[in-house]
């Protein structure tokens, strides 16, 4: 279960995020995830809860976008969007491709909230 540790490299991501600011915590965290990163999302929903309790980002919510994968054909340079890795070039049939995108995770944006005191 490696969502875990994914869940648990998020929360630190953001956590050093909100230390640089003067935010007063985090409402949500967006990130992106390649269909071809191998993260099962549903999992990485639901932990993501139980990992930030009792930390300074309890409460957070994240909010996952899934990203479909691209793939640059060697012979003919066409990009092709895939959803596995067995998917052939669209244009020439060429496999396999080279993987341009969707294959890891990245975090996009933060929501702060600011301290109005
Ligand atoms: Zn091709």
């Amino acid at each position: 279960m490696h969502e875990l540790a994914i869940a648990h490299d998020i929360m630190t991501a953001a956590i050093e995020q909100l230390e640089t600011t003067r935010a007063e915590r985090i409402q949500q965290i967006h990130c992106r995830i390649g269909c071809l990163a191998g993260i099962d999302i549903q999992a990485l929903e639901f932990c993501f809860p139980f990992v930030i309790k009792g930390s300074t980002l309890e409460g957070a919510k994240l909010v996952i976008t899934q990203e479909p994968a691209q793939g640059e054909c060697p012979a003919c340079k066409t990009l092709s969007e895939i959803h596995d890795f067995f998917e052939p070039c669209s244009a020439c049939g060429h496999w396999p491709l080279q993987l341009t995108g969707g294959h890891d995770m990245l975090l996009t944006s933060i929501d702060f909230v600011l301290d109005e005191s």
